[in-house]
């Protein structure tokens, strides 16, 4: 549905306010299509884009400036990466927001990705399996080990005995999916992997042959 932001203003291109959808042809060619395999302490994930100028300018407007219908342009980029994947999930799991984050933008960023990436995916839902258990600080003010101590037990999960694929817009240290994998799985669920739109300190393997276009986002696992 669109947003009341798409319902008020002439659409323009974000990047280069042609006139136009709100990604013109000539922008989205250029945008999130740099997939990489990402590795942080034990944790295995991939993200659709490094973290470009186009990429910042993107999120912001997403998360922050509240354009939640760009999480459709997410998803798009990241959907082919979920077959790069071992096995397949039984669901999404999308990283909870802080309470102040939530009250502040009025939705979690990557429960509006994992309900996109959801979309055409044949019987795999998004599941909140995860809760914050009390607020967490600003990440990016904090050096890597502050935010792997304000991430340290700050979540709950459901119990049960899905196998999960993480889902969150961006990974820097990965402190704060690593506190929500641990969580799945001291619940009993098995945690697959994860997958972000951006992987903002880049230490990832770029991946060259496959998943580079949306059009390659097939969700066989075969
Ligand atoms: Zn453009």
């Amino acid at each position: 549905m669109a947003s009341l932001f798409d319902l008020l203003l002439p659409s323009c291109c974000l990047f280069c306010s042609k006139l136009s959808a709100r990604i013109c042809n000539d922008c989205s060619g250029e945008c999130g299509l740099d997939p990489r395999l990402v590795f942080r302490d034990g944790l295995v994930g991939f993200s659709a884009s490094s973290y470009t100028d186009q990429a910042k300018q993107l999120l912001r407007s997403f998360k922050e400036l509240g354009e939640s219908s760009l999480g459709a342009f997410l998803a798009e980029r990241m959907k082919p990466l979920l077959t790069c994947f071992d096995e397949p999930p039984t669901c999404l799991v999308p990283v909870p927001s802080n309470a102040l984050s939530l009250r502040e933008r009025g939705f979690n960023p990557a429960e509006i990705i994992a309900r996109e990436l959801c979309r055409s995916l044949n019987g795999i839902s998004y599941q909140n399996l995860l809760a914050r258990t009390r607020q967490t600080k600003d990440q990016s003010r904090l050096s890597p080990g502050q935010r792997a101590e304000n991430q340290l037990n700050s979540m709950m999960a459901k119990v049960g005995c899905e196998r999960v694929i993480l889902i969150d817009d961006v990974i820097t240290t990965g402190s704060t999916l690593k506190t929500a994998s641990k969580t799945l799985e001291n619940s009993g669920h098995k945690v697959i992997g994860f997958l972000t739109f951006a992987e903002t300190e880049s230490k990832g393997c770029i991946l060259t042959t496959q998943a580079k276009s949306p059009d390659d986002g097939g969700t066989s696992w075969n």
